[in-house]
């Protein structure tokens, strides 16, 4: 952690908070929310882990199979405008992010790892934050290892990096926001909002990250109408603090179902 990030934080909420009062989705949800403290921890502390591993992972790929793509590729790609490169960023790093997504869903290890971000129960702007560092590794590198073997420039990685951050708070974010058809390309808080529901329905529904299309065209998206999930979370014995969630995947199955998450933190 460093001061920097203290700052971004401080800045977020400076922004969002007053956002979510006057465009609530659940008015009533207070602003020291559930486990509110616990995803704190998360947004201050877990960005260190995430960016060395990511870190490693480019450096590993570039270092590896950085060869295969041609030089005058990465000169052309990184040679269009900023603009062009961030959109076409979002696109790549989309469809790597959707994948990688999919499956942590799909494969029971995986989920070991992912279901923190799920176990959830009250969406706001500091849930985001809650993420396995593995989980976010091995996710950001599906998305970013391409991107950077493609060779776009570090300018237009930036931006893409600072538009990423501040659309995932979006879309967690207490808000109700009608994009109107906007909301079939983009992802909107509704888009995600579902992707958390605690409903049949809605499970394994809207992988994507920023451009709700995606799941579309891969056949998983679950949009009803201008409704919102009844309620979030899982079933999961997800337990309630820091340290014991970033063990949880690596604890045998038998072990924790003796302790339910009651999310009283
Ligand atoms: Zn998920
Ligand atoms: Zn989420």
């Amino acid at each position: 952690m460093d001061v920097l990030d203290i700052k971004a934080l401080l800045i977020t909420a400076l922004i969002f908070v007053p956002i979510e009062r006057l465009f609530a989705l659940r008015p009533g949800q207070k602003i020291l929310r559930k486990a509110f403290f616990n995803d704190l921890i998360y947004a201050l502390f877990n960005g260190v882990p995430i960016n060395l591993g990511l870190v490693a992972a480019v450096t590993l790929a570039t270092s590896t199979v950085g060869h295969i793509i041609p030089d005058y590729v990465g000169s052309a790609v990184s040679s269009q405008p900023v603009w062009l490169q961030v959109l076409e960023i979002i696109i790549v790093a989309d469809i790597g992010l959707y994948w990688a997504h999919r499956a942590f869903h799909a494969i029971p290890f995986l989920w070991r790892f992912h279901v923190i971000h799920h176990s959830i129960e009250e969406l706001d702007w500091l849930a985001a934050h809650r993420v396995h560092p593995v989980d976010q590794v091995l996710t950001k590198s599906a998305s970013l290892v391409p991107v950077y073997l493609m060779g776009f420039s570090s300018p237009a990685i930036v931006l893409f990096a600072l538009i990423f951050h501040v659309h995932a708070i979006l879309l967690h974010s207490n808000v109700r926001l009608n994009i109107g058809p906007l909301r079939w390309l983009v992802a909107s808080p509704q888009f995600h909002h579902w992707h958390h529901a605690h409903e049949r329905a809605a499970y394994d529904k809207n992988f994507a990250g920023q451009l709700s299309f995606i799941d579309a065209l891969f056949g998983t998206m679950h949009l009803p109408g201008e409704t919102v999930p009844e309620r979030y979370g899982v079933d999961d014995p997800v337990p309630p603090t820091y340290v014991e969630q970033l063990a949880y995947p690596l604890i045998p199955k038998g072990k924790t179902n003796e302790a339910p998450f009651t999310g009283d933190t």
